[in-house]
């Protein structure tokens, strides 16, 4: 017969940490840490129905397998013995919590409904039992409240409008009862208020839902489970997951789990920890709690939650007592535990506790989400602690969190001169500025427009993802460093301040005030700093931070550097681009676009002698062009040359098609024209001549080579010449001469011809001996891959343009892809933006192929990537399996390609040896 249910508790369990595809990360974690005899820690008891469950589920029409009745009746009985009490029983009830858990975890996406078994006669008898009336009403209120909210409205599928949700009114109707009785806090509510609160919702459920609470404990469990099951596909889940890219055919596991208590008076408390701060990588332990309350209210933000211990204090907190001080043995047992959660996981690990009367109760654990500062430094840190090995150090930093040590700051003078005007916890670092919106949906319309955002609330809840993913930062008044606003910001690396509590917001008035009476309204500019948790009115510069003061970034790289079997190089157009990426570690220049001098700052000059050249007419009009521009060229060439000193630089010919150059404006034709001694009407005529239907696949790359050898010549020329000079004057340049947009092994055959002339004479008149220098081509079209083999006769390196190969592969103008790829992503046509991430299906054959034709034809050939893809760190590890010798990437993501490459070739070393290569 087919498992369906895993149980835990006391000692034991069915399952372990390494079956979370099946039972879920909290369910096997649940199994882990109340089985394994290394822990065998306090866990409720309790069993885990499994992910496949819900497959079946969603396979069969919302149905389940027949044996899945038995098995959890038989797992209950099992809790029932252990507890020494009964689900339903009058006189001596288990009450249940039912907690969602999939593989990955998701905070806060899907649901849990606590206190399940709860009703008219049992609590009377719970009341008998514990003797405390209090405690029971209050359970059985929030029992209703989240059974309403979660399994009676969400699970059915009714979308009230946003604020319209029955919780919403609940919490109203609770806000209302404590403003009518003076009370500050929800644990004022006396034992009458709350039976009559019991009442009250069962009312409204009734009215608002049109449907009886129900009663009956059993109909409670399997509506709770199958709530469950439903929230897989509710919309923030699925909304979720399409942002972290999580497949939706996972499904979740169901956690069936005795109830322990955290409200039943001042001896009881519930909290969250970690064992590391999530914040910076301090191994100190960190975590805040709350007396007497009940799950959710520690991330709810609905009271100020407690520090642990003085190490987790903060601004709000710093006058509250720590468990440390209130409950000294319980601080000590917790501290106990959580140092052998970390050991035992050889990770940082988020724990959720609560105690009962003095008693301490695990309730989950799971590898805690941390920003990419402290996933560097934990990595370097437990390593020097030798709870890991070097490997696992560089395999545990997801390359992509590198980003969040780069991020800008405020320029610190200006920082130092500006006035604070508010203040809260630091919940996700660096710095942003954007402009205040109040909502979610504003934050998504306000993005679309192009503006930058920061989303400003009181709290978020899971219905904020979408705006809060759009937004450069999130601001929050209430919650702390636990709450939902940071715990997914945290995930994101995004800037967020957390706490914030001198806000004073007014949502529909687009509103809101600081302590110190500073007024902004939608629209306003606010840079936060969150890193120190402090915001500023108004659009302060922001600057890149000292990598070279960050000792355990150098020392995780140092490892990275020496794991990796490929270079990396990056894409530098100019000399400060280029000393910026051997800041960055770069060891060459992949793709170094002549073009770029005719762009933007300073291009003035020599963009009118391009035109100048390309209007030309006759040869001699366009020598004569071409030699005032070659200074020009050489100039430029020879700064970054000399810049990279030592290292390779691949520079591409001329690549865009010429008319993208022919001036639009009135004046600046004519200028051309006298400059040319020609009238408008022939300089019309000229630039009709250069009008093309399709440009991309016109008159460009090579081909203006071809038809105008000069316009190679010329930057052949200009190369050796810089080459040469350098050389003479003691430099190292090593260029490499790139022919863009090839399809033929003769294109490569005519042009080298050029190149070889024009070496020559350039050795003979600078006088040097030799100048060292590869020739080779860009493979970005298909043809030139597939003919690979016979390219590679005259070609000594290939670099492949992924962006036109990618193009050229698919078919799709990458000018014109918004208009369908959305559609393609949504409707899972394509998995991902093959733009973004190499698609290895299509065009990653090309490649492959291309490799090996290449270097059966030549050996040694040199292999390189120079599209955007060379810093994606999915695209940088293909590369590795398809032998190239390095990536390039733009200067900023030169550490991510380092560490995604020493990934790689740590994830190959564990199928085969790491190749050699040259
Ligand atoms: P999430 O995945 O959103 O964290 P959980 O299943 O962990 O949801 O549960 C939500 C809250 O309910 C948590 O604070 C958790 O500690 C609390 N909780 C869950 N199960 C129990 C239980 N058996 N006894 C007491 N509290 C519980
Ligand atoms: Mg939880
Ligand atoms: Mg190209």
């Amino acid at each position: 017969m087919k498992r369906y249910v895993y149980f835990f508790g006391k000692g034991k369990a069915d399952g372990n940490e390494s079956m979370k595809n099946l039972l879920g990360g909290k369910g096997a974690n649940l199994a882990e840490m109340a089985g394994h005899p290394a822990l065998r820690l306090p866990v409720p008891p309790g069993f885990t129905i499994t992910t496949e469950v819900c497959t079946y589920y969603y396979e069969k029409k919302r149905t389940y397998p027949r044996e899945l009745k038995a098995q959890v009746e038989k797992a209950l009985a099992q809790v029932e013995k252990i507890m020494n009490k009964r689900f339903g029983d009058p006189a001596n009830p288990l009450l249940l919590s039912v907690r969602s858990g999939a593989r990955r975890s998701m905070p806060g996406m899907m649901d849990t409904v606590l206190n399940v078994g709860l009703n008219d006669v049992t609590v009377e008898g719970l009341i008998a039992r514990t003797g405390n009336p209090r405690f029971a009403y209050d359970a059985y209120r929030r029992l209703v409240m989240m059974y309403a909210d979660v399994v009676m409205e969400k699970a059915e599928g009714r979308d009230p409008a946003r604020g319209k949700g029955i919780r919403k009114l609940m919490d109203e109707r609770l806000a209302e009862m404590k403003r009518a009785g003076g009370f500050q806090s929800d644990t004022d509510l006396t034992t009458e208020d709350l039976k009559k609160l019991v009442a009250i919702f069962k009312d409204m459920v009734k009215q608002e839902l049109g449907r009886e609470f129900p009663e009956d404990p059993m109909k409670q469990l399997w509506g709770g489970i199958g709530a469950v099951f439903m929230s897989w596909n509710g919309k923030r889940a699925v909304e979720y997951r399409r942002i972290e890219k999580s497949p939706d055919a996972w499904g979740t596991a169901v956690n069936v789990q005795s109830m322990v208590f955290g409200n039943m008076g001042e001896d009881s408390a519930t909290g969250v920890a970690f064992t590391r701060n999530p914040g910076t990588g301090e191994n100190s332990f960190y975590g805040e709690y709350l007396v007497n309350a009940q799950g959710e209210d520690v991330v709810a933000g609905i009271r100020t939650p407690q520090p642990i211990n003085a190490y987790s204090k903060n601004e709000q907190s710093k006058s509250l007592p720590t468990l440390e001080k209130v409950m000294p043995a319980i601080y000590k047992q917790l501290f106990d535990i959580q140092k052998r959660l970390e050991k035992h996981y050889r990770d940082m690990q988020d724990i959720e506790f609560t105690i009962e009367r003095g008693t301490l109760y695990m309730l989950q654990c799971r590898t805690g989400k941390r920003n990419g500062v402290a996933a560097v430094r934990t990595a370097v840190d437990m390593l020097k602690e030798k709870l890991i090995d070097a490997k696992t150090a560089v395999l545990r930093v997801p390359p992509e969190q590198l980003v969040e040590l780069f991020l800008p700051m405020i320029d610190p003078k200006l920082e130092a001169a500006t006035p604070v005007i508010a203040k809260g916890l630091p919940a996700g670092p660096g710095a942003a500025k954007g402009r205040v919106v109040f909502t979610s949906a504003e934050a998504v319309a306000w993005a679309a427009k192009g503006e930058k955002v920061i989303l400003v609330r009181e709290e978020t809840s899971p219905e904020d993802v979408d705006g809060m993913h759009k937004a450069q930062a999130i601001l929050t008044s209430k919650g702390g460093m636990t709450s939902h606003a940071a715990l997914v910001a945290r995930g994101w690396g995004k800037c967020c301040i957390v706490g914030c509590a001198g806000l004073d917001i007014a949502e529909d008035n687009k509103s809101l005030r600081t302590k110190s009476g500073v007024a902004l309204r939608e629209g306003d500019w606010i840079t936060l700093n969150g890193t120190k948790g402090v915001v500023y009115q108004g659009n302060l510069p922001l600057v890149e931070p000292d990598l070279n003061r960050n000792a355990s970034y150098k020392i995780l790289m140092a490892l990275v550097d020496r794991m990796r079997v490929m270079k990396v190089r990056t894409n530098a157009d100019t000399p400060k681009d280029a000393a910026q990426a051997i800041q960055f570690g770069a060891e060459g220049i992949g793709l170094f676009r002549t073009e770029h001098m005719f762009y933007g700052e300073g291009s003035d000059k020599p963009l009118f002698l391009l035109r100048k050249m390309i209007m030309s007419k006759t040869l001699a009009e366009r020598k004569a062009a071409l030699a005032e521009l070659s200074v020009f060229v050489k100039g430029d060439i020879k700064a970054t040359l000399e810049v990279m000193h030592g290292l390779p630089v691949t520079i591409r010919l001329l690549d865009p098609p010429l008319h993208e150059f022919v001036p639009h404006s009135a004046d600046r034709l004519e200028a051309l024209a006298q400059e040319l001694g020609v009238d408008m009407a022939e300089l019309e005529k000229r630039a009709e001549g250069l009008h093309e239907n399709n440009p991309m696949l016109g008159h460009r790359g090579v081909r203006l080579g071809i038809t105008y050898p000069e316009i190679t010549e010329m930057q052949v020329r200009a190369i050796f010449e810089a080459a040469g000079e350098l050389i003479k004057s003691g430099k190292k340049p090593l260029p490499e001469i790139m022919v863009p947009v090839t399809c033929t092994v003769n294109e490569l055959t005519e042009q080298k011809a050029i190149v070889d002339r024009v070496y020559k004479e350039v050795c003979a008149r600078v006088g040097v001996k030799k100048i060292p220098y590869l020739y080779g081509t860009m493979i970005e079209i298909p043809r030139a891959a597939l003919t690979a083999g016979r390219m590679a006769e005259t070609a000594e390196f290939f670099s492949f343009g992924t962006n036109d190969l990618t193009q050229m592969t698919f078919g799709f103008s990458r000018d014109d892809i918004g208009g369908f790829l959305p559609d393609y992503l949504s409707n899972k046509i394509l998995p991902v933006d093959p733009f973004q991430t190499i698609d290895q299906e299509g065009v990653g054959e090309l490649i492959a192929l291309g490799i090996k034709r290449g270097r059966s034809t030549r050996a040694h050939l040199k292999v390189g990537i120079c599209g955007e893809h060379g810093g994606d760190p999915e695209s940088v590890k293909f590369c590795h399996r398809a032998g190239m010798d390095y990536v390039s990437c733009s200067p900023f993501r030169v550490p991510i390609a380092r560490l995604a490459a020493a990934q790689a070739a740590l994830e190959d070393g564990k199928k085969s040896a790491p190749k050699k290569r040259r």
